[in-house]
């Protein structure tokens, strides 16, 4: 039996990204899309809870069942696996391909890769893939044999519990790219800047810009990767627990604790 692929993202339906992945993934299985009707990047692990959510069933992939959805991406995994799919097994939920790299700790904004995570909590093997170029008409042809490397893996081999997989393309030409890393997330940060206006109305407003700051000069993070002509592959997890600092807090656990 072909494998079910739940394939969404936050681009929105219509994004040329998410094309590309659902060209890919009905080669390896039969593919539901579930993706908002509305760009959601940046939305995180966002979820609707004051509003009802709309589902409609769409015809923008030949011969693709697809739904888009007034959510959040993670909404759309949650709609896909409760309502959807409610009676069948998810194989492989995969989210993007992403307009716009998802490097580093643009892991913890990032709605292509909460849409992963809320899939990996679902315990359904689950990827994120972004690729570098924010624009729209980005050329996702020489990513996809990468893209179809890695789903046919997670296909084949069972994930560690709670994984789900961060996937970042170069945007380079098929001839360039170098190969495959898996790497760890580098440990960057965004430094915020706020544009400062006035709207029509004389009431000021704030525009967040800012500027992607590498301070980590490792060779084994996906920034590395991706800046050096590789396919990064982060494995990433839910469990935010910082288990080197659990020893350093047991004196609370004690009442007379020093
Ligand atoms: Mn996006």
């Amino acid at each position: 039996m072909r494998p079910l692929i739940l394939v969404t993202n936050d681009d929105g339906i219509v994004a040329p990204g998410i094309r590309a992945l659902v060209e890919v993934a009905s080669e390896l299985g039969d593919v539901v899309v579930v993706a908002p009707d509305s760009p959601q990047s940046g939305k995180g692990h966002a979820i609707t809870i004051h509003d009802p959510l709309r589902l409609n069933k769409v015809k923008v992939f030949p011969g693709i069942e697809a739904y888009e959805c007034s959510g959040t991406p993670v909404d759309c995994v949650k709609i896909a696996r409760y309502v959807v799919l409610k009676d069948r097994t998810i194989d492989l939920c995969v989210s993007g391909i992403n307009h716009g790299n998802n490097l580093s700790i643009s892991i913890l904004y990032s709605g292509t890769l909460s849409a992963a995570m809320e899939g990996s909590l679902e315990g359904i093997r689950s990827i994120g893939f972004s690729l570098d170029n924010y624009s729209f008409d980005a050329d996702f042809e020489p990513s996809k044999p990468w893209v179809r490397r890695v789903m046919e893996h997670s296909l084949a081999k069972p994930f560690q519990p709670g994984t789900l997989l961060n996937v970042n393309l170069p945007n380079l030409p098929a001839d360039l790219i170098r190969g495959l890393k898996v790497c760890r997330q580098a440990d960057d940060r965004w430094v915020e800047k706020f544009q400062e206006g006035r709207d029509p109305r004389g009431q000021p407003y704030y525009w967040l810009g800012g500027q992607y700051l590498t301070m980590d000069d490792g060779t084994d993070t996906d920034v590395w990767a991706v800046k050096n002509g590789y396919v990064a592959v982060v494995p990433a997890m839910h469990d935010l627990t910082n288990y080197r600092a659990m020893a350093d807090l047991q004196v609370l656990e004690n009442p007379a604790g020093r």
